[in-house]
């Protein structure tokens, strides 16, 4: 991870909300000073869509935070190379379940940088961690919390009394969510499996139980402890991860190792699109790698990080622009900013409003960040203070110099914790477009001067030339049109 321009010592306890107490937290890791997170990462069958980025952003800027606050982090997210969806999509695809998934994990990293989220300390991948995996169902079969049914194993419910303390759902509705598969064999149907016997023709390793492959929930449990140990500080994942992907991981580690498995339950409520969850399955997805083909790296942070993360997000053309123009705000304001020289001493009497507005800002962000993440409202916190400058900027004196350039400090920090300055903010294709308008229109003009001379040469060159620039003209009896093509 990069380091921030000052690393501010850790002064305030921060509050998480926990969704295992379904309250706001005092945050104490377990050791002071160093905190674990375990994120539950992709299924490898395609590429991400910007509801995965969404949660994949939250645990970025958790990260990035922890980090401006001092503390030692140590980050650890999965990757789900081994499933039903890989394994149905390879074959479609006529492509190894393997080889699909070395695809999409590549293009996850991809894309991922592509939103500036630095790579885990440690991406584990569910295919590299059988042995850790079949090692944790033998425990559980020891402690009888475990049964073997014609070669696959099933984690038996009832051997845990806390069973529900996640989702916080009685005994009999915890079956109505489970979607579990209807199979007479089990015990109870809440009951799910940790190893799935061999089907013919798909991937399986050996295990003392015969041929098969791991469930999902037992791969987080075994990679999780085997990177962080028993407990860890913070465990994150999407809200739909909570019933039952989380339960179920709590109920194997904890009855595993008696020790509680994840102090803070993080969960990331849906971007939406139409007021549905984007989902793969509901086919209403935008991968994140054709968003960030149209908008640049920041203003899609900014996007996703302008609800708060426990609020649904609606993705639409309307929030994008929104987002686009604030960038475009806050770049000009900054632009104007850095040329302020921070090394002329300050006048306490210039300017007070402002440096007003800069302690403001900087207690503000931090009191919105320490709380629960609000990036919503350290976003506010920023765009105030952007007021404030501009405010400023339109009566300059000399002595307000100092005071504009500790502003730019203050901009900058916070901004670089979200991620949401770095980079040049570039034109949307909608402007660049506008901007080659009057340009196109005089080529027309040239070119019906040409014609008018009978230069069917130079005319066509003009035409042939805009085409490769993907200007299309065409000739009508009213004189010549054109339009922008898409190829
Ligand atoms: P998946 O590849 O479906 O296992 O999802 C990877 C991560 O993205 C998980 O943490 C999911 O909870 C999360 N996720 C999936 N869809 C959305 C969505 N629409 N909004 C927010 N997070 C999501
Ligand atoms: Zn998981």
């Amino acid at each position: 991870m990069g380091t921030f321009l000052t690393q501010e010592p850790i002064r305030k306890k921060m509050k998480i909300y926990n969704s295992l107490s379904r309250r706001l937290e005092d945050f104490e890791p377990l050791t002071p000073e160093q905190v674990t997170i375990y994120s539950c990462g992709p299924t490898v069958y395609d590429y991400i869509h910007m509801g995965n980025a969404r949660t994949a952003l939250v645990t970025d800027i958790i990260r990035r935070y922890l980090l401006y606050k001092g503390y030692n982090v140590k980050l650890v997210q999965n990757l789900t190379d081994i499933d039903d969806k890989i394994i149905r999509r390879a074959d479609e695809l006529g492509v190894s379940a393997k080889q699909l998934a070395c695809k999409n994990c590549e293009a996850f990293f991809q894309d991922s940088l592509r939103l500036g989220i630095q790579p885990a300390d440690v991406h584990p991948k569910a295919t590299e961690h059988i042995r850790e995996m079949i090692d944790l169902i033998q425990i559980l079969i020891d402690k009888g919390a475990a049964y073997v049914i014609d070669g696959s194993v099933y984690y038996r419910v009832n051997a845990f009394a806390d069973y529900g303390k996640l989702s916080h759902r009685k005994p009999e509705d915890l079956l109505a969510g489970a979607r579990v598969e209807i199979d007479e064999r089990k015990e109870d149907p809440r009951d799910f499996d940790m190893w799935k016997a061999a089907k013919p023709g798909e991937p399986s390793w050996d295990s003392p139980w015969g041929k098969g492959r791991p469930g999902w929930h037992i791969e987080c449990s075994a990679m999780a402890m085997k990177h962080l140990g028993e407990t860890i500080d913070i465990h994150a994942g999407g809200e739909d991860l909570l019933f039952p992907h989380h339960e179920n991981e709590i109920a194997q580690s904890e009855l595993a190792t008696g020790a509680p498995f994840a102090r803070y339950w993080m969960h990331v409520a849906f971007l939406k699109i139409d007021g549905k969850r984007m989902g793969k399955s509901e086919e209403n997805f935008i991968l994140l790698r054709d968003a960030l083909d149209h908008y640049p790296t920041e203003v899609i942070r900014h996007f996703l990080i302008s609800a708060h993360y426990r609020h649904p997000l609606d993705y639409n053309q309307e929030s994008l622009t929104k987002s686009e123009g604030a960038l475009r705000r806050l770049n000009n304001c900054l632009d104007t900013l850095k040329k302020y020289d921070a090394d002329i001493e300050q006048n306490e009497t210039a300017d007070v409003p402002l440096q007003h507005a800069v302690q403001e800002m900087k207690a503000q962000f931090t009191q919105a960040m320490d709380t629960d993440f609000n990036t919503a409202q350290a976003l506010g916190a920023i765009f105030t203070l952007v007021s404030e400058v501009n405010k400023s900027l339109s009566t300059f004196d000399e002595a307000k110099t100092p005071v504009l350039a500790h502003a730019y400090q203050a901009l900058t920090e916070t901004c670089q914790v979200l991620g949401i300055y770095n980079t040049e903010i570039q034109d949307s294709p909608a402007d660049n477009e506008a901007k080659l308008e009057p340009l196109v229109d005089l080529l027309l003009e040239v070119r019906q001067e040409a014609r008018n001379r009978k230069d069917w040469e130079t005319s066509d060159k003009i035409r042939d030339r805009l085409k490769e620039l993907n200007v299309e003209i065409q000739d009508t009896p009213q004189g010549a049109t054109w339009k922008f093509i898409t190829k």
